[in-house]
C-alpha cells in the first residue's frame, strides 16, 4: 500500500509549483532552501514551506524495519498489469518527477489524472529495492516486468554530482544533465497521445550542503538521508 499522506503532500507540492509556474531550477532551489534556510538563495516562500512540511513528514514517518517490510505488492501488481509504456529508473529525484509532470502539462496532458505513489525505502538505495522485489538486479526486475531500464541518472548523481560544488553551479548543472537526460528518455512516449506511462524508481537523492558548497547523495552516502528514501511510482495518463 502506498503511503497516502506522503503521496498527498508530494502531489500538493507539485501541483502548487506548476500553478506558480516554477521551473526546474526554482524547484531545486526550494528544496535546498527548505533544507538549509540560512543559505542565501531565493525560492518561492510557500513552496519552501510545503517542502519543509514534507521533510518533517518523511522524518517522522515510521520506516519499514527491513526492505522486506516495504509494502510494494501494489507496485508489483500495477507494474505487471500495465498496458502503456513502462520505465524502471535507478535514482529518480523529486525535481525530475516535477519536470516530467511539467513537461506533460506543456504537452496538454491532464495532470489531474496523474498519480504519484510513494513508499519509504528504508536504506534509500538500490540494494533495499532489490530485496523488496526479491530479485537479484535492477536488470532482472526490468526484464521480469518488461520495462525499459534507465540507469544514467544514478551514474550522474555519483560521478558528476557526488563531489561538492558551488550551489549555483550544482543547480545549473542538474538542470543541464539530470533534467535534460530524463526528459530526453521519456519524451517520445509522453508525446504519443493516449499513451499512459508508468515510471518506477528504486530511490531518490538528497542535496547536502556545507555552507554554500553542495552535492547530491543517497542513502547511507548522506549524513541524513531524507528525499533519497522516497521510492516513487509515477503514473501518467
Ligand atoms: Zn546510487
Amino acid at each position: 500500500m502506498s503511503n497516502y499522506e506522503l503521496e498527498f503532500q508530494i502531489r500538493e507540492i507539485i501541483i502548487y509549483a506548476l500553478k506558480r509556474r516554477v521551473n526546474y531550477e526554482g524547484f531545486v532551489k526550494a528544496i535546498v532552501k527548505a533544507l538549509y534556510p540560512n543559505l542565501s538563495i531565493y525560492a518561492e516562500p510557500e513552496l519552501v514551506r510545503k517542502l519543509k512540511a514534507l521533510i518533517e513528514l518523511i522524518n517522522n514517518t515510521e520506516k519499514p524495519k527491513t526492505p522486506y517490510d516495504m509494502p510494494i505488492e501494489e507496485v508489483k501488481q500495477i507494474t505487471a498489469n500495465w498496458k502503456g509504456s513502462k520505465y524502471l529508473v535507478d535514482d529518480l529525484g523529486l525535481p525530475e518527477i516535477y519536470e516530467i509532470l511539467r513537461y506533460s502539462m506543456q504537452l496538454g496532458r491532464n495532470i489531474n489524472l496523474t498519480r504519484i505513489l510513494a513508499f519509504i525505502n528504508p536504506w534509500g538505495n538500490t540494494a533495499a529495492f532489490k530485496l523488496a522485489f526479491d530479485e537479484g538486479s535492477m536488470r532482472e526486475i526490468a526484464r521480469n516486468y518488461v520495462t525499459d531500464f534507465i540507469r544514467g541518472q544514478d551514474e550522474l548523481v555519483h560521478e558528476i554530482f557526488g563531489k561538492f560544488m558551488n550551489i549555483e553551479d550544482l543547480i545549473s548543472s542538474m538542470n543541464n544533465k539530470l533534467r535534460t537526460n530524463i526528459i530526453h528518455l521519456v519524451k517520445h512516449d509522453l508525446e504519443i497521445k493516449d499513451n499512459s506511462l508508468l515510471i518506477m524508481a528504486d530511490h531518490g537523492y538528497d542535496i547536502e550542503c556545507e555552507s554554500a558548497m553542495c552535492r547530491l547523495c543517497h542513502g547511507n552516502g548522506c549524513i541524513k538521508p531524507i528525499f533519497s528514501l522516497i521510492t516513487p511510482l509515477v503514473i501518467l495518463r
